[in-house]
């Protein structure tokens, strides 16, 4: 954050909230039923969190709700959501962390989407997948069909829509073909395109 920002901000909030203020606050919120978050129901930015202006200065809202329901915000902080919805401002879901805890806090989150998400599938499975689909003997359906999966999911890991944070290392002969054969204008030789043909078989890599 700019030091202009910093201290606009600090300006903002060196008088505490008044009960207008949460008041008016609220109106601009729908609780969730089931999650108990409090969705913002006014503009969002592009990063879906929401857009509250107050006390003179565009905020982001989860912000504006903890200074007003917590009476200070520290502006070297980061207010983080623990429910992960960047739209709700409910003061009970949110807490305040500096960037390490950011980090932590979104690494712990993928493992848990690992977790739910891909519970038919380990680290090694993936990698063994790639290991097979790079060998170029197997088509997608078939090493699909050894792990249980479809063959989207595979195409899916092959193309580093999932798992990603477990096959960059391994998918990363894939970019490198990639940047040498198109940007830099250079044709891609043999070795290259039957590394991607064995990878894409159904082009298009
Ligand atoms: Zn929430």
């Amino acid at each position: 954050m700019s030091k202009c920002n910093r201290s606009r901000l600090r300006e903002a909030t060196s008088t505490p909230p008044t009960d207008a203020e949460r008041c008016d606050f609220l109106q601009k919120v729908a609780i969730g039923q089931a999650t108990g978050c409090w969705e913002w129901a006014r503009c969002l930015d592009t990063g879906g969190y929401g857009n509250a202006w107050f006390r003179g200065t565009n905020w982001r809202a989860h912000r504006v709700s903890w200074f007003l329901f917590r009476g200070s915000l520290p502006v070297d902080d980061l207010v983080l959501h623990k429910c992960d919805n960047r739209s709700c401002v409910n003061p009970e879901h949110l807490f305040l962390g500096d960037h390490s805890v950011n980090m932590a806090d979104m690494r712990t989150k993928e493992r848990c989407v690992e977790q739910h998400h891909n519970c038919r599938l380990t680290r090694e499975d993936v990698l063994e997948i790639i290991r097979l689909a790079q060998g170029g003997g197997m088509t997608q359906a078939a090493i699909g069909s050894r792990f249980g999966i479809g063959d989207a999911t595979v195409n899916n890991i092959l193309r580093g829509r999932r798992w990603l944070h477990v096959t960059r290392g391994a998918l990363q002969y894939r970019t490198v073909t990639g940047a040498t054969g198109g940007s830099r204008g250079r044709r891609p030789g043999k070795t290259e395109l039957a590394g991607q043909r064995s990878l894409f078989p159904e082009g298009g890599a």
